[in-house]
């Protein structure tokens, strides 16, 4: 199937509470045109480099998801246009995203990413973090709470990830007095998306079932 058909296909199944995210990393310009050309508008990149690029040769109402790890260094090149940052996972990530939101008097949104997965090589903050992190809200006067973000393990065992996004979720309902209007729960991907929408989703980011492995 084309990437149109996959895309249309797969955005008629979802609810209306779940907003597609196209992860375009490492596709060509061209596909995410035939996305756009759908009228789809959120896609998501995970390396500072290629969604810079993207954003200066892509029309310029494409909403943009910075979905991969952040280092602090690369904040300052994606701040004045970034839609959502879904992968703040430490307090000092949080204190350059403020610099740089306030020398370009912009509010950034961004989720806060939690650390689910057993494999020890992904990223995010533990329910203490998490915690610590919320205490300080008021002080970022730049920065728009707006949830939580998760990924789970790789595994064939559909239990294991259930339970994983379940606890996520329960983080995220713990904590609905932080995020500001319209909550976002970034959980689900190609592979576990119907897991993460039956645990409270209502955010998906979707590579390899709308434009093909990678
Ligand atoms: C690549 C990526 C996705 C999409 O993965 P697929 O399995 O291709 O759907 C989602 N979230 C993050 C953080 C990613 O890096």
């Amino acid at each position: 199937m084309s990437v149109t058909q996959q895309l249309l296909t797969l955005k008629n199944t979802l609810p209306e509470s779940v907003t597609l995210i196209a992860v375009s990393k490492t596709k060509p310009k061209a596909l995410i045109l035939e996305a756009y050309e759908t009228g789809h508008r959120d896609f998501g990149e995970n390396k500072v480099q290629e969604l810079t690029s993207k954003f200066e040769q892509l029309p310029k109402d494409i909403k943009w998801h910075m979905i991969g790890h952040l280092q602090r260094n690369k904040v300052k090149y994606i701040v004045p246009f970034v839609h959502i940052i879904h992968s703040v996972d430490s307090k000092r990530l949080l204190d350059e995203i403020q610099k740089q939101a306030k020398n370009v008097n912009k509010r950034v949104a961004v989720l806060l990413q939690v650390h689910i997965a057993k494999e020890a090589t992904k990223f995010g903050l533990d329910q203490e973090e998490l915690e610590d992190v919320l205490k300080l809200k008021e002080h970022y006067t730049h920065i728009t709470f707006k949830g939580l973000m998760g990924m789970a393990t790789f595994t064939e065992d559909s239990e294991a990830i259930r339970s994983e996004f379940s606890f996520v979720k329960t983080l995220y309902d713990k904590h609905l007095g932080s995020w500001e209007k319209d909550p976002i729960l970034s959980i689900g991907m190609s592979s576990d998306y119907q897991i993460a929408i039956d645990c409270g989703s209502n955010m998906i980011r979707i590579g390899s079932a709308i434009f093909g492995h990678r």
